[in-house]
């Protein structure tokens, strides 16, 4: 049987080991699962959800929304979050592309969602979960049996389907297999070499893959205890990690723990492995966090459609600024983004990657599937990174973030290094906006260190010395922060909007 619930099912060695604990005092254990997934399942299906249905779901993070995913993968159903942030009228996109059988909502939206439903003449049944275990679906399950027979599924049978952040256009529904989450988990906890002694802090959002799948999936197939919290806090962070190994993050987590001044050895002594993805880590956050506790943070690499591609060794050298090697059974390779040709070692090209971590295609949208394949099955990333001598993959940004200005590729992650070395600037985004002699213009945006001052002119003026011209900012904008979204990554298309009649364009 190759339903992902079973193989973790199957990988219980201990029903009396704790699976997780929330702050208030909530525990689950491993023997707990079975019987409250079984609730939750047999509630699904109540509800009229069958093997191969959608089950949309868009609540507050909670132990029994965690339940609830694997609830819903257990009755072989498709799971699909939703990130809690949209509105009620992006919902409409997401409930008319994946045509769900069943919305799980927010108790406090309940009865809008189920008008929206009606209106939009969905055959979506409506039911809610709240953050203290409330709401119809919890009542639901509360009354349902407590034994379920779990619905055999084939290793490439669809698990979930996430959608894209969508930063261009609309966002797609990757489709991950069971098959895909089991893998790229089991990779995982042998490469990062969780046990069942591990305890893992969890401060990501459930509705990403970072917190659903590499966090969740990895913690279950290891055995191993969470601290659920509902977000991030660094205080509560410092004040658990006593009683933790392991901490999962995105590069903003670790730019909070350096501010606070609790930070140090002693206070990580029972710490042993702080990761970080989803989002670029400075090499300077990585040497100061480094600095201060004397460990390197293990960055890896990876994305919603193919789950973890890279990561630094655990043991052996993690290098700053790099998300390490290809995992054990990822192929990646760099290739020429217009002829696919491979590219010399060293030289940046588009990152493709092939393996059984990656997803089956988008939902619905068999173009966009074969247009981001090659023929011989590797998946065309968009993100820009070469490998070094060394075999590790250095990531320089997203395809669509490349300027290209008076016909030169200007990779904004090279200009981004050589501003964020200025003393005085704590970071900087670099775009391209519309200009009428170069095509695009090269725009910085900077963030300063509180109290420091620096002017276009000083900025631009050491940018002379290390970087050829074209690639120099052509204006420098000083803001007191960067637009990002959840997951920490900057929101480039936003400044691109924001700054886009900078040069008389429009
Ligand atoms: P998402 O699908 O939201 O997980 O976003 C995936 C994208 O995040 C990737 O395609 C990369 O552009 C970026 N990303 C993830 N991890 C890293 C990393 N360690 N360094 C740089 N970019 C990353």
């Amino acid at each position: 049987m190759t339903n992902l619930y079973a193989r973790i099912a199957d990988a219980i060695k201990n029903p009396a080991q704790l699976f997780l604990e929330t702050t208030a005092g909530q525990r689950i254990t491993y023997g707990d699962l079975d019987g409250l997934t079984a609730r939750y399942a047999n509630a699904l299906v109540g509800l009229g959800v069958a093997p191969g249905d959608r089950v949309a779901v868009q609540v507050e993070k909670s132990p029994e929304a965690l339940i609830l995913y694997l609830a819903a993968v257990r009755a072989g159903a498709v799971f699909l979050p939703l990130n809690t942030a949209y509105t009620l009228s992006e919902l409409e996109y997401f409930i008319g592309d994946a045509e769900p059988s069943l919305i799980v909502g927010r108790p406090e939206t309940g009865a809008a969602l189920a008008e929206l439903v009606a209106r939009t003449g969905s055959k979506a049944a409506v039911a809610t979960l709240g953050q203290k275990a409330d709401g119809s679906l919890a009542e639901a399950a509360s009354e349902a049996p407590s034994t379920f027979a779990t619905v055999a599924r084939g290793d490439n049978d669809l698990a979930a389907i996430l959608y894209t952040s969508g930063t261009t256009g609309r966002s797609k529904g990757a489709m991950l297999t069971h098959n895909n989450l089991a893998s790229n988990a089991l990779t995982l906890v042998d490469v990062w070499r969780f046990t069942s002694s591990d305890v893992l802090l969890h401060a990501l959002p459930i509705y990403h893959t970072h917190g659903l799948f590499v966090a969740t999936n990895t913690i279950l197939f290891s055995g191993a205890s969470m601290i659920f919290l509902s977000k991030f806090d660094a205080d509560e962070i410092m004040r658990l990690m006593p009683r933790a190994t392991s901490l999962m993050g995105v590069p903003t987590f670790y730019v909070r723990l350096i501010q606070h001044p609790g930070l140090t050895r002693e206070a990580t002594a029972h710490m042993r492995l702080f990761v970080s993805g989803s989002a670029p880590l400075l090499a300077e956050t990585h040497r100061a966090f480094a600095e201060r506790t004397g460990k390197p943070i293990l960055e890896r690499y990876g994305m919603t459609e193919t789950n973890m591609n890279t990561s630094n060794p655990y043991d052996g050298d993690r290098v700053a600024g790099t998300v390490g090697f290809p995992l054990p059974g990822v192929s990646l390779r760099v290739a020429d983004p217009e002829t696919a040709a491979p590219i010399p070692e060293g030289e940046i090209g588009v990152i493709e990657v092939k393996g059984p971590n990656v997803f089956a295609g988008y939902w619905r949208n068999p173009e966009k599937t074969k247009a981001e394949f090659r023929d011989d099955g590797f998946f065309i990333t968009g993100d820009l990174g070469k490998i070094d001598e060394r075999g590790y993959v250095h990531i320089v940004g997203r395809g669509k973030d490349l300027v290209i200005s008076g016909g030169f590729n200007v990779y904004p992650k090279e200009v981004e290094t050589e501003i964020d070395g200025i003393p005085g600037v704590m970071e900087s985004a670099v775009i391209g906006v519309p200009h009428a002699d170069f095509g695009e213009g090269v725009t910085a945006v900077v963030v300063l260190e509180k109290g420091a001052t620096l002017d276009e002119a000083t900025v631009v003026a050491r940018l002379s010395k290390t970087l050829a011209k074209f690639k120099q900012p052509k204006k420098v904008i000083f803001v007191d922060d960067l637009p990002r979204n959840a997951m920490g990554k900057v929101q480039k298309n936003v400044l691109r909007e924001t700054y886009k009649g900078l040069y008389g364009g429009s």
